[in-house]
């Protein structure tokens, strides 16, 4: 049966009819089957009582054959060879009406009895007429009922599709109705919801990208803009252009860091940067960073402390975990005022685990922002931070970098009391923890 290109609440009617059709046909068919069965199984019964009581007549002659015709009132013939014996007034049956007929024949003679057989086919013809009324009826009522509680039951796709038709990207917090969440439809509502749900997060947070990225890259813009534009309606001595140019090169150098970071991070989330694992020992690579920022402490005239265990390894991409590492030390020797300590400790916490830690004597951060300070372009301090060239892209990149190396970055400062980044990282040749249950 093709029944494609009709709606499924005609399909589902039409099938549920269908079905009912069939067991109702094939019950009334029973039903009718039986019933004559079971008649005419009486009419025999009686049949072979009639004989069985003629042929005791005929026998032992103890009454008259013509009496027990009047008593019993069926049809019969009794002959002996040729020779008729008995014969019922009327014989042998005939005409229009319908007779059944049994035979016995014993000892040279035969008996023949017949009995009227209309009130059999009369009840049977009725049953049949009722059969023949039902079944159409049944089936009315079947399609009628079928085709109401389909259209009741699949009354909210229909909301789903008007909701889902009218969802675009300015309206994606609007949700599709959930009836009953227990239901199948309760549960796909709940699922396209979901979905839904991490659609408008990741626009809202591609739009505050754009709005934050396109921020600060007009900063930079607007600075040289008005150092120009200042410059060109005075005339300057050689120094005064050269100051211009240089302070003009400070915002180029600030929009390169900004661009590039900003590329790392979008190649980073777009899965683009490929990471390469080789053994490398963490020891090592923290002196080798704290040796390429070593300048910038002291030109803060901050102390700079290395403690590293021996022989601590991971599996790593050497590049992207030192770029990490560096953005945490940059940003120590950065917010930690001149004269503070910067401390760098490599150890082995835990059984499986190393951690590369770097504290600092520096402000810290409030308990309130450290959930936040990972984000894109979020900054404590806005304006402090910005004068210190600080883009809000330093944390969120070092993140990525450790994370995309198989560890996570942990955090503990309090306001005032300096902060601590740690680095944890899954030591060399320990299986990979197994998934929470
Ligand atoms: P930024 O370029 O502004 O340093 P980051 O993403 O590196 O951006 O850091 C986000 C914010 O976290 C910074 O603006 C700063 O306020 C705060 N922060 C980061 N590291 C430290 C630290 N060691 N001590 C105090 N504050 C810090």
């Amino acid at each position: 049966m093709r029944l494609r290109g009709l709606s499924v609440r005609v399909r589902l009617t039409l099938w549920h009819a269908g079905a009912l059709t069939v067991i109702v046909c094939l019950f009334a068919a029973g039903i009718v089957l039986f019933v004559e069965k079971r008649l005419y199984r009486g009419l025999d019964e009686q049949l072979a009582g009639d004989v069985a009581s003629i042929e005791k007549v005929y026998r032992e002659e103890t009454g008259d054959l013509g009496e027990l015709h009047q008593r019993v009132g069926m049809m019969f013939e009794v002959t002996e060879g040729t020779t008729v014996v008995y014969r019922t007034p009327g014989w042998p049956p005939s005409g229009s009406t319908p007779y059944r007929v049994r035979t016995a024949a014993a000892d040279g003679h035969r008996i023949i009895a017949a009995r009227d057989e209309t009130a059999v086919r009369q009840t049977l013809r009725t049953l049949l007429l009722i059969v023949a009324a039902g079944i159409p009826t049944a089936v009315g009522v079947a399609f009628a009922g079928g085709y109401f509680l389909a259209g009741r039951v699949l009354a909210p796709v229909g909301a789903i599709a008007d909701t889902a038709r009218r969802i675009t990207a300015e309206s994606l917090d609007a949700r599709l109705p959930v009836e009953d969440r227990d239901d199948e439809f309760g549960r796909l509502a709940g699922v396209f919801n979901d979905t839904l749900r991490r659609l408008q997060e990741a626009f809202e947070q591609l739009r505050r990208f754009t709005a934050d990225a396109s921020h600060e890259l007009r900063t930079p813009l607007t600075a040289m803009r008005s150092v120009g534009e200042v410059a060109l309606q005075r005339s300057l001595t050689t120094t005064g252009y050269r100051d211009v140019i240089g302070s003009m090169l400070e915002e180029v150098d600030r929009l390169t860091r900004l661009v590039e970071s900003l590329l790392t991070l979008t190649r980073a989330e777009a899965g683009r940067i490929p990471i390469t694992r080789q053994l490398i020992d963490l020891g090592e690579m923290a002196i080798s960073a704290a040796d390429s920022l070593r300048v910038l402490a002291e030109d803060k005239e901050q102390t700079m402390n290395i403690a590293a265990e021996r022989d601590v390894q991971a599996e790593c991409d050497p590049g992207i975990l030192r770029q990490g590492l560096i953005n945490l030390l940059y940003n120590a020797i950065k917010y930690t005022p001149a004269k503070g300590t910067i401390s760098i400790r490599v150890s082995v916490p835990r059984s499986g685990e190393a951690a590369i830690e770097v504290s600092d004597t520096g402000p810290g951060i409030p308990i309130d922002q450290q959930g936040r300070i990972f984000d894109r372009f979020y900054r404590v301090d806005a304006g402090r931070s910005r004068e210190d060239g600080g883009l809000g892209l330093g944390l969120p990149i070092a993140r990525w970098a450790v994370e995309a190396n198989g560890g996570r970055i942990e955090l503990e400062s309090e306001q005032g009391s300096g902060a601590l980044f740690r680095i944890v990282l899954r030591i060399a040749g320990t299986p990979h923890a197994p998934a929470e249950v």
